[in-house]
C-alpha cells in the first residue's frame, strides 16, 4: 500500500537487474536525491511507461453510467446482511448518482420536482443539512411560478417541505456539550502556552541538538500526565485506499463493493462521514462536503484527479510526496521554488546529512542568532533564520531522507516511480496551458512549467518518498469491532492515512515511551501519558513497543525501517534480563512456580524438580489458541452455549500451565465476557473481564491505552447490568486514563459521559445490582 504495486515492483527490479555494472555502480554510489534522480530518470524508456499505464488502468477510477443500479442491488444485499453501514453507503452512492443525473437529462417537469424532494430527504437523512436547505430554498422558490402542478399535487409538496424544513431545524441545534468538570479539568484542547520556538508544540519542551543523536525534545519543567505536549495539523495527508481491488476487470470486481477508508472518510479532512460528496471527475475521491471537495480541488486534486490509477498502482508514498510537493507551492511560491531549486542540491552536496550540519554548527543552540549584525545559518536543520521551528514545507524538507542506509534497487524504485510521474505531469501541464488558454480562472494548482522545474519536482518528490520510511506518521481511529448488534463495544485501532507532521516527527523513539499521540481528523495530539521530569527528554513509540514485542524482534524492526540500534532504557533493561516477560510465562503444572530456561525449562521454586520441554509448551499453546478461535467462530454463528463450554475447557486447562498474566489466558477471558454479555448475563460478563483486566494491567500498565479500553468494555457491562455502585466507579477510571491518551473530545469518553448521566438520573433502585 506504501510501496508501487508488486507488479510494477518485480518489473522494476528485473530492469534494475538488467542494467550494466557500470550504471548500476553510478547509482549505486550517488549520496544525494538530485544525484539519484539524475541517473535514474533518464532510464525510463517509452516502454516502461507503456507497462504502467496497462497496470493503472486495472485499478478503475472513472465514472460509469451503469454504477448506481449496481451499486442498489449490491446495498440491498448489504441490507438483508443486516451491514446497515454498508446498505447506507452503497444506497447513497447510487441514490444520489441517479438524480443528479436525470437532472442533467432533463427529465420532466414533474417528476424532477419529486427527484429534488427525494435528494433533499437523503442528504436530511445523512446529515448534510446545508445541501438539503439549498435544495429545500431552490424547491420553495420555483413553487411560485408553477402553474402545472395541480391543486393537490401543490399541497403535497408543500407539506412535505414543511417536514424537511422542520427536520433540518431539529438536526442543527447542537447537542452534546462538554461536561463542565472536564472542561476545567482538561480544557487544553488547546496548548496551553504555545511554544515561540517551535510551532504547534508547548512551551512544557524545547527543541535541542547534539551530535551522535540528532534533534530531541527535552522537558524544561515537570509535566504531568494528560498534559498535551504537541497539537499539530498533517502538513500532507493521504488517505490509505485500504485494500485494492482486484487487477481484473471482470463485471464482479468491476465496482468495488467493499467498503472501505475511501467510502468511509473524507478525502481532504478524514472527517467521517456516510454520505460522502463525490469528486465530479474521478470515482475515488470523496469528501464530506462542497467546501472540502472544492478546498481539496484548489489545494492539489485538480492535478491529481486525471492521475487517480497511477497514484494507486505507484503507492501511498508517491502520493504523498506529490502532494507535498503541491502543498510547497501555496506557503510561498517564490521561497520554495529558490529552496528547491537551489538549496536542496546545495543541502544535499553537505550529505550524509544532518550529522555534518550538525557538526559544523553544533554550538549552544540558546546562543545568540545575531553575530555583529549578521545573521548566521540556524543551528538546528529544519528551523528557519530566525530559530523558529514551524510546521511548514522548510521542516518538512529537512527531515532526513537517509539517502545512503536504502538499498540500491529501493531507490531505483522509487526515482523510477517519480520519474514516471513527473512525464505524466509535464503530459498535463501542456494539456491545464492550452485549458487555461480559454478560461480567465487562475489557477490554483502550480505545476512545473519548466524542464529544469520539472527536474526540481522530481528531485523534492524523490527526498520525500525515501523520508517517508522513517518519517510517514500512521493516521489512526478507533474503530468498533465485534458483531454488529453487540451492545458491548470493542475496538481496535486502524490505519486510516498517512501523513506528514513536522513537529510530531521530532519526538524521538522509546519502547517504553513517556507520550500518547493520538489523532481527530487530521490533527494530531501528542499527550505525555506519565510524569516526565524536568530535563527528561520528551519520547514516544514508533511502533515496536515494548508490551508487544521482545527487545530482540524491537531491534530488529528499528533497525529494518528506521536504521538505528535502539538503546533505550526498556532495551537496555531487556538485554539485562534474561527471562522472558511475564504474559509469555509458563508455571509449573506441580507447585504453580514460573518456569525458567531455555529449550527445557525447569521449575523456578527450589524444592521442586518438574522440567518439560519448551516445543511441548509451545504447541500445547497453539492448540488452546486453535480452540479459541473455534470458540470465536461459534460466537459469531450465534451458538453461545456452546462456545462458552469450549473455552471454559480452554480456561482450565490454560491456568493450569500458563501463567496468570500469559496474554491467552487474558484472550480466553475476554471471549469469555463477550460471550456472557451476548447472553446478557452481566454478572458472568464482569467477573471474566476483570480477570482479563488483570492481564492487560500486567502487561500494559495500570495507566495504558490498552487498560483505558478494557476499562470502558467492562463500564457498559456493569452499566448494562444496572450496577450502578460498579458503574460509577468503573466509569470513573476509564475516563481518567482515557483522558491523559486522548483528550475530552474522545468518542469513549463521551459515552462514558452520557452513561454517568443516565445513571445519575436514575430513581434510586429498590433492588441491588444485578437483578
Ligand atoms: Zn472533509
Ligand atoms: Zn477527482
Ligand atoms: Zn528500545
Ligand atoms: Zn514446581
Amino acid at each position: 500500500m506504501d510501496l508501487p504495486v508488486d507488479e510494477w515492483k518485480s518489473y522494476i527490479l528485473q530492469k534494475w537487474s538488467l542494467l550494466p555494472k557500470s550504471i548500476r555502480d553510478t547509482i549505486c554510489s550517488a549520496e544525494t536525491s538530485s544525484d539519484i534522480f539524475l541517473h535514474s530518470s533518464s532510464l525510463l524508456q517509452p516502454e516502461d511507461e507503456v507497462f504502467l499505464k496497462e497496470l493503472s488502468r486495472g485499478y478503475l477510477v472513472g465514472k460509469d453510467p451503469d454504477a448506481p443500479l449496481f451499486y442498489r442491488e449490491e446495498g440491498n444485499k448489504k441490507f438483508q446482511e443486516k451491514d446497515y453501514v454498508g446498505a447506507t453507503v452503497l444506497y447513497t452512492k447510487a441514490c444520489l448518482k441517479d438524480i443528479s443525473r436525470a437532472q442533467m437529462h432533463g427529465s420532466p417537469e414533474r417528476l424532477q420536482l419529486k427527484m429534488m424532494l427525494r435528494k433533499a430527504e437523503c442528504l436530511v437523512t445523512l446529515g448534510r443539512l446545508q445541501e438539503a436547505s439549498q435544495i429545500i430554498r431552490d424547491l420553495e422558490s420555483n413553487f411560485t411560478d408553477r402553474q402545472t402542478l395541480a391543486a393537490s399535487q401543490f399541497q403535497i409538496l408543500q407539506s412535505t417541505l414543511c417536514r424537511l424544513k422542520s427536520k433540518v431545524q431539529e438536526k442543527e441545534t447542537p447537542t452534546g456539550t462538554l461536561p463542565a468538570a472536564l472542561t476545567t479539568d482538561f480544557e487544553d484542547m488547546n496548548l496551553r502556552e504555545e511554544n515561540e520556538r517551535i510551532s504547534c508544540a508547548s512551551s512544557s519542551i524545547t527543541l535541542c541538538t547534539d551530535p551522535s543523536k540528532g534533534r530531541s525534545l527535552i522537558a524544561t519543567r515537570d509535566i504531568l500526565p494528560g498534559e498535551l505536549l504537541v497539537k499539530e495539523d498533517a502538513f500532507v495527508s493521504v488517505l490509505n485506499p485500504g485494500e485494492m481491488p482486484p487487477l481484473r476487470a471482470s463485471l464482479e470486481s468491476k465496482w468495488d463493493t467493499r467498503v472501505t477508508n475511501g467510502d468511509l472518510y473524507c478525502h481532504r479532512c478524514l472527517k467521517h462521514t456516510l454520505a460522502p460528496v463525490p469528486c465530479d471527475g474521478c470515482s475515488y475521491a470523496k469528501y464530506c462536503s462542497q467546501e472540502c471537495m472544492q478546498q481539496a480541488w484548489g489545494l492539489y486534486h485538480r492535478v491529481e484527479c486525471p492521475l487517480g490509477g497511477l497514484l494507486l498502482t505507484l503507492g501511498v508514498f508517491c502520493h504523498v510526496a506529490l502532494r507535498a510537493t503541491l502543498l510547497a507551492r501555496r506557503e510561498d511560491v517564490g521561497k520554495v521554488t529558490r529552496t528547491l531549486c537551489d538549496e536542496i542540491s546545495n543541502w544535499d552536496i553537505r550529505s550524509p546529512e544532518s550529522k555534518n550540519l550538525v557538526r559544523t554548527l553544533g554550538h549552544d543552540l540558546g546562543g545568540e542568532r545575531e553575530k555583529n549584525g549578521e545573521t548566521v545559518e540556524p543551528p538546528i536543520p529544519g528551523c528557519d533564520s530566525n530559530g523558529k521551528y514551524e510546521s511548514n514545507y522548510n521542516a518538512v524538507l529537512h527531515l532526513l531522507p537517509h539517502t545512503q542506509n536504502h538499498g540500491p534497487e529501493h531507490k531505483f524504485l522509487c526515482a523510477l516511480s517519480v520519474a514516471a510521474l513527473c512525464r505524466q505531469l509535464e503530459a498535463a501541464t501542456l494539456q491545464t496551458r492550452t485549458t487555461s488558454l480559454k478560461s480567465s480562472q487562475p489557477e490554483a494548482v502550480v505545476v512545473p512549467a519548466t524542464s529544469q522545474e520539472l527536474f526540481s519536482w522530481g528531485v523534492a518528490m524523490l527526498r520525500h518518498m525515501l523520508q517517508l520510511q522513517c518519517n510517514a506518521q500512521a493516521i489512526t481511529t478507533l474503530q468498533q469491532t465485534g458483531s454488529k448488534e453487540s451492545i458491548v463495544t470493542d475496538s481496535r485501532q486502524v490505519r486510516l492515512a498517512t501523513g506528514i507532521f513536522p513537529v510530531v516527527s521530532l519526538l524521538n523513539h522509546s519502547c517504553s515511551p513517556n507520550t500518547s499521540v493520538s489523532f481527530v481528523g487530521t490533527a494530531a495530539s501528542a499527550r505525555a501519558s506519565r510524569r516526565i521530569g524536568k530535563g527528561q527528554e520528551v519520547l514516544h513509540c514508533y511502533g515496536p513497543h515494548e508490551s508487544r514485542m521482545g527487545v530482540a524482534e524491537r531491534q530488529q524492526k528499528l533497525k529494518a525501517q528506521y536504521f538505528f540500534d535502539c538503546s533505550c532504557s526498556a532495551c537496555q533493561e531487556g538485554t539485562r534480563r534474561a527471562a522472558g516477560p511475564r504474559w509469555e510465562a509458563f508455571r509449573c503444572p506441580r507447585c504453580g512456580e514460573l518456569m525458567q530456561g531455555g529449550d527445557v525449562l525447569s521449575c523456578g521454586s527450589a524444592s521442586c524438580t518438574e522440567s518439560a520441554s519448551r516445543d511441548h509448551l509451545v504447541s500445547r499453546v497453539q492448540d488452546l489458541q486453535q480452540q479459541v478461535g473455534k470458540a470465536q467462530k461459534l460466537l459469531r454463528n450465534g451458538k453461545r452455549e456452546r462456545a462458552i463450554q469450549l473455552l471454559l475447557g480452554c480456561q482450565h486447562d490454560a491456568e493450569s500451565f500458563l501463567s496468570a498474566e500469559h496474554s491467552l489466558v487474558g484472550e480466553i477471558q475476554d471471549v469469555l465476557a463477550q460471550a456472557y454479555a451476548e447472553l446478557e448475563d452481566w454478572q458472568k460478563s464482569a467477573t471474566h473481564l476483570q480477570k482479563s483486566l488483570r492481564g492487560v494491567e500486567a502487561r500494559h500498565g495500570p495507566s495504558s491505552v490498552e487498560m483505558g479500553h478494557e476499562l470502558f468494555k467492562l463500564a457498559q457491562i456493569f452499566f448494562n447490568g444496572f450496577a450502578v455502585p460498579e458503574a460509577l466507579n468503573t466509569i470513573q477510571k476509564a475516563e481518567k486514563v482515557l483522558l491523559v491518551h486522548y483528550g475530552p473530545w474522545n468518542d469513549e469518553i463521551q459515552q462514558l459521559q452520557e452513561m454517568k448521566s443516565c445513571l445519575l438520573d436514575l430513581p434510586p433502585a429498590p433492588e441491588g445490582p444485578f437483578v
